[in-house]
């Protein structure tokens, strides 16, 4: 049943990290499951998700580039990584009922399908959650700039950003207790102060294409679903 949302279509940004719970590694099935159970309260309220989802939990490119090895290689590796942290998200959603496909910036037919935006806006308006894996496609990228991209290209109306804190903060909260919290910021506002929230390029492409992005904890379990209901903890930036 539709109510009153903030937005009625988003992209979520899930990182690599946020799926490997309280592990040092990998994917903790438990916390996917949650994260599933989080898009179907979303889903609920008659809101269109897709999602993003990242690698990091389990492989990123400057790790081998930072021991000597090729960047571009070490970026290929990491845009592998989220293929299977996507399969991961979607075993997740299909368990609960829920339509999700995997669509691959980097073609592995066997695996799933191959991304292209007029594909995804078929699936989306199916019905279906479409999950971006492989990034951008191109190594020196990262998965927050792949979901600005993808946000655009699926004309969705807000780009949540699930992070390990409820917002965006003046410096990290974790090894600054003193540190503020944004209510609300411009996206020059978050370039210009440099709040390491997201890279830069993805900022900007939010900017130019008037995305708002919605910063917000994705642990906090009901938070996503509570934010597009109007309510919640999150950083809005927006201009
Ligand atoms: N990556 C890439 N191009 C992209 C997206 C990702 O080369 O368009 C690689 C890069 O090596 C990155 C890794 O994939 O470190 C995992 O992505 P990311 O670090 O963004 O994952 P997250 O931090 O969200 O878990």
């Amino acid at each position: 049943m539709a109510t009153e949302v903030r937005f009625k279509r988003v992209l979520l940004k899930v990182s690599g990290e946020a799926l490997m719970g309280a592990q040092g590694f990998g994917i903790d099935v438990a916390v996917a499951d949650r994260i599933a159970r989080d898009i179907q309260s979303a889903r609920k309220l008659g809101v269109d998700i897709s999602i993003v989802v990242g690698g990091g939990n389990i492989f990123r490119g400057v790790a081998v580039a930072s021991k000597g090895g090729d960047r571009v290689t070490g970026d290929q590796m990491g845009m592998l990584a989220t293929v299977i942290n996507a399969l991961a998200l979607r075993t997740s959603l299909t368990k609960i009922g829920i339509d999700a496909v995997v669509l691959s910036a980097i073609p592995m037919p066997e695996i799933c399908e191959s991304f292209s935006q007029l594909v995804a806006l078929a699936h989306a308006e199916k019905g279906r959650v479409v999950i971006f894996a492989g990034g951008t496609g191109n190594p020196f990228f990262t998965t927050d700039s792949a979901a600005a991209l993808r946000a655009a290209e699926m004309g969705v109306d807000a780009l949540f950003k699930g992070t390990q804190v409820d917002g965006i903060y003046s410096a990290d909260p974790k090894t600054h207790p003193d540190a503020t919290r944004y209510e609300r910021l411009t996206h020059d506002e978050v370039l210009n102060k440099g709040l390491a929230v997201m890279d830069v390029a993805a900022v900007a492409l939010a900017r130019e294409n008037r995305i708002p992005i919605v910063v917000f904890s994705i642990h906090e379990e009901g938070g996503f679903a509570a934010i597009l209901s109007g309510g919640g903890r999150a950083t809005v930036v927006s201009d």
